[in-house]
């Protein structure tokens, strides 16, 4: 049974939110150490730190960084970690009307070990974030009646990613969808749903059975995935910028060579800049949106973290807005 109270910031009845994101909340527990210990080892680490994560929340709080009205739908544990996460959407202005608190299970975490390599390991438990279910969604609706842009991952219960994006499009919301992680036996219906199918490489190789790793490779993956129902696709090629698949033709779209320091989160920096543009700027070519989301994304890469490295609307230059 699920404990729930949503008794946070109200929004006035009439507002118009530009992103809901419905999605997952992480909080990263980062130990940095020489080594990763063995198993049944105990190893002294050098650097601790508490990290913001989870792909809904990274994306939504991209989104707000760049001035969009955004409001997070999740599910967190009714603990330290659930209140502080909560406090996070606060301080970046996102709206926490649906972010719920349950007792049954703990906020979901990523134990992230990083050696000096570079290399890491990592556990993740959803948790919470498992107990977010259809019925939550109720309380949404008529928010969503009135938002421009709906996104949805799969970090959570697919099905109430599903339920979310089907109520987005049949009350005439544009959704993104990110099919991360990827799983192999997805649903059908996730591509209807799509107006746009936003997928990294290996996601792209994952639900396609394709090699993905050019630009050729993405084009072909993209096709046989927008083949499938979506509006449109977009393939995230890392530093090789993107691959926009829309009506009948794709368009490769490079990005700026930058000096890349951390490349976590830089997924979900390109997806939250996508839902700012297509909610603030409907009527520009989603070519020229994947241009800017690269351009945000690139940005991203040059700071350690995820949402520690998303940039500001202050911070980006005018001819991106
Ligand atoms: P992650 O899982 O790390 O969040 P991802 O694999 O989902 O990322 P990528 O395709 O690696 O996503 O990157 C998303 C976008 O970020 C790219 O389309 C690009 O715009 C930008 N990007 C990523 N890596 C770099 C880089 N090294 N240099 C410049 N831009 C980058």
């Amino acid at each position: 049974m699920v404990d729930t109270c949503a008794t946070f910031v109200k929004m006035t009845s009439d507002q118009t939110l530009d992103v809901i994101v419905v999605g997952s909340c992480m909080t990263d527990l980062v130990s940095q150490a020489p080594r990763l210990p063995k198993a049944g080892e105990t190893i002294h680490g050098h650097k601790f730190f508490i990290g913001f994560g989870g792909k809904g929340a990274n994306q939504c709080v991209q989104a707000a960084r760049l001035g969009a009205d955004s409001a997070m739908v999740c599910m967190v544990g009714k603990d330290f970690f659930g209140d502080n996460y909560i406090q996070n959407f606060k301080d970046g202005g996102v709206c926490t009307d649906f972010v719920k608190q349950t007792s049954a299970a703990a906020t979901g975490t990523a134990s992230i070990t990083l050696n000096d390599a570079g290399e890491n390991a990592i556990v993740i438990v959803a948790g919470a974030n498992l107990l977010l279910d259809s019925e939550d969604l109720k309380d949404v609706q008529p928010t969503l009646n009135r938002a421009k842009v709906l996104v949805c991952q799969l970090e959570i219960n697919p099905q109430t990613s599903l339920t979310a994006l089907r109520m987005a499009q049949q009350c005439g919301v544009k959704t993104i969808f990110n099919p991360a992680p990827a799983i192999p036996l997805m649903d059908q219906e996730f591509y209807t749903v799509s107006d746009v199918f936003c997928c990294n490489e290996s996601e792209a190789e994952l639900l396609t059975g394709r090699p993905v790793s050019s630009v050729e490779e993405a084009r072909d993956a993209g096709q046989n995935l927008k083949a499938r129902g979506c509006g449109a696709v977009i393939v995230t090629l890392g530093p090789k910028g993107c691959v926009v698949l829309r009506g009948e033709g794709s368009k490769h779209i490079p990005t700026a060579a930058v000096s890349a320091m951390d490349t976590t989160g830089a997924g979900d920096s390109f997806i939250g800049a996508l839902a700012f543009y297509m909610a603030r700027y409907p009527t520009m070519p989603l070519e020229e949106m994947a241009t800017r989301a690269n351009h945000v994304a690139a940005v991203s890469v040059q700071t350690l973290g995820a949402q520690t490295s998303y940039p500001f609307k202050k911070d980006l230059p005018a001819a991106l807005f």
